[in-house]
């Protein structure tokens, strides 16, 4: 199995650098692959990054909500989506994005086509090498 990150993930980054077989790494381009991406064939499942993230965005794979019943107020990013979000991130920096809308209270969100993006950027995506682009977003 694996871990899973989500469309409520804002790229915080605070969960990257706990994870102790790096495997999770920040999508680029940002407007096709918004997300951190954990490789599904590294990933221990320790749950390590889980409590890292001030978002809630990470699951194990077979935990991943299928009826997320939103708060209200939180974005999620995924490709399409136009909304602007800013915020500050683990490391004091900016974090601004395009590609968010926020929930409204009660809305209820599949999140389970979220898992497949992380094989695909693995197998087919950019993977690993997005670390070599990688501007800090
Ligand atoms: S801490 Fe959460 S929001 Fe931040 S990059 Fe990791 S999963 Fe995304
Ligand atoms: S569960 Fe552990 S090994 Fe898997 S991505 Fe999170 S920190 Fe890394």
């Amino acid at each position: 199995m694996t871990h899973i990150i989500t469309s409520l993930c804002v790229r915080d980054r605070g969960c990257i650098e706990v994870c102790p077989v790096e495997c999770m790494i920040a999508g680029q381009p940002l407007e096709e692959w918004p997300w951190i991406y954990i490789d599904p064939d590294t990933c221990i499942d320790c749950g390590a990054c889980v409590p890292e993230c001030p978002y809630s965005a990470i699951f194990p794979e077979d935990e991943v909500p299928s009826a997320y019943t939103a708060k209200g107020g939180e974005s999620i990013a995924q490709v399409g989506l136009t909304g602007h979000f800013e915020a500050v991130n683990h490391h004091g920096n900016p974090i601004v994005l395009d590609i968010t809308r926020q929930l409204e209270a009660g809305e209820v969100l599949d999140f389970t086509p979220d898992i497949k993006p992380h094989y695909d950027f693995f197998k087919t995506g950019p993977g690993y090498s997005a670390k070599d682009v990688d501007d800090g977003r």
